[in-house]
């Protein structure tokens, strides 16, 4: 069922527990993602990018995501949200397009710069009851590394608790996306969430916290962050590892198989089975109360 992303995390909040915010690019990622959920009882955000948007076109691929919420997802409580708008003019079609919460990440430019095309953000979404999310430091990928050579130059793009209070005062944003020592992308547990960062942020931070770049940090590091206050977590790169193997291992043992659903069906399960491993990690499997409307 879907439901605005404000009213699944007033519960992670209260009961301290993470949203997993997990991207799809079709309608058999959607369906895994919602059937991990159902299956586990668990509150999931569903969320797509820009470049989704040019893949899938924006109405086309919402409208998956809702009519699987409304058949598949029973009465789990299903969020739509766009990640990463890079523009307003991108952050305002899916606002009009019925998004519950839309992601403006102008973390790449200078602060000034990044609280107003946030404020802006903002001022649009909030006339039409939608969320905003906002990004202050920056939360690099592999190409951003190479241009830094090397992790330990990306730590000065770490998020500043100093500057928190004031970024979240002057933007007016509900969740507020940090820059912790994930990257994205799946660096098979190599990542190293700064955790008292993390503590220090939460302490000043009055919205629930995102971390970006959730694939392949280890579950003893996830736990640890959603313990200090992190209430949702981001996941793409291992759900399109695990659907991309699937068909490789399915593709290169049936060489004469025509049909789709052959191949396309075990690639949608072992995308729901990672989903749902990160559900039981992340603290919202069985969260999700029984309701009807
Ligand atoms: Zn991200």
């Amino acid at each position: 069922m879907l439901v605005p992303l404000k009213d699944i995390m007033q519960d992670a909040v209260r009961r301290r527990y993470a949203v997993g915010a997990f991207n799809t690019v079709n309608l058999e990622v959607t369906l895994a993602i919602v059937r991990a959920a159902v299956n586990l009882r668990s509150p999931v955000i569903v969320q797509i990018s820009e470049k989704t948007i040019k893949y899938a076109e924006l109405k086309p691929i919402a409208d998956v995501i809702r009519t699987v919420s409304r058949h598949v997802g029973g009465d789990v409580p299903v969020a739509l949200h766009f990640d990463h708008g890079r523009s307003f003019a991108a952050v305002r079609e899916c606002v009009d397009a019925g998004f519950s919460s839309v992601h403006i990440d102008a973390s790449e430019q200078p602060l000034e710069n990044n609280i107003a095309a946030t404020h802006q953000a903002v001022d649009y979404a909030h006339r039409a009851g939608v969320w905003v999310q906002g990004e202050l430091g920056v939360i690099f990928g592999k190409e951003g590394l190479t241009k830094l050579r090397g992790v330990a130059a990306a730590r000065q793009y770490l998020t500043d608790p100093a500057g928190v209070a004031e970024y979240l005062r002057a933007t007016g944003v509900d969740t507020l996306a940090v820059s912790v020592g994930t990257l994205h992308g799946a660096f098979r547990g190599r990542e190293r969430l700064d955790l008292p960062r993390i503590s220090a942020i939460a302490k000043v931070a009055k919205v629930p916290l995102v971390l970006h770049g959730g694939s392949g940090v280890a579950p003893v590091q996830i736990r640890a962050a959603v313990r200090r206050g992190i209430r949702i977590i981001n996941v793409d790169t291992e759900l399109r590892i695990a659907f991309t193997q699937s068909l490789r291992r399915t593709l290169g043992k049936q060489r004469g198989q025509y049909d789709l659903r052959t191949y396309l069906g075990p690639a949608t399960l072992a995308v729901q089975r990672v989903v749902e491993g990160k559900l039981k990690v992340f603290g919202s499997a069985g969260r999700a109360v029984s309701r009807s409307r």
